[in-house]
């Protein structure tokens, strides 16, 4: 398979930040985490990828930054 140049960056699954850890006693980190590694299964990079991002950004108010 040749590397093709596009405008979007490659999707490195080699980020030492993933997968990102689901914030414990979280149902929506829960669901996304399991969401991820459902997609991850099916090689639906995309799709995991997406969920990391949703886990990453979901706010949790009341809980200090770690
Ligand atoms: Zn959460």
């Amino acid at each position: 398979m040749r590397q093709q140049t596009t405008d979007e960056p490659p999707v490195v699954l080699m980020d030492p930040t993933r997968p990102p850890r689901p914030v414990p006693g979280c149902d929506v980190c829960a669901a996304l985490d399991r969401q991820r590694a459902a997609a991850e299964a099916r090689s639906d990079i995309k799709r995991a990828t997406t969920c990391e991002v949703e886990i990453r950004r979901h706010p949790h108010p009341g809980r200090s930054e770690e």
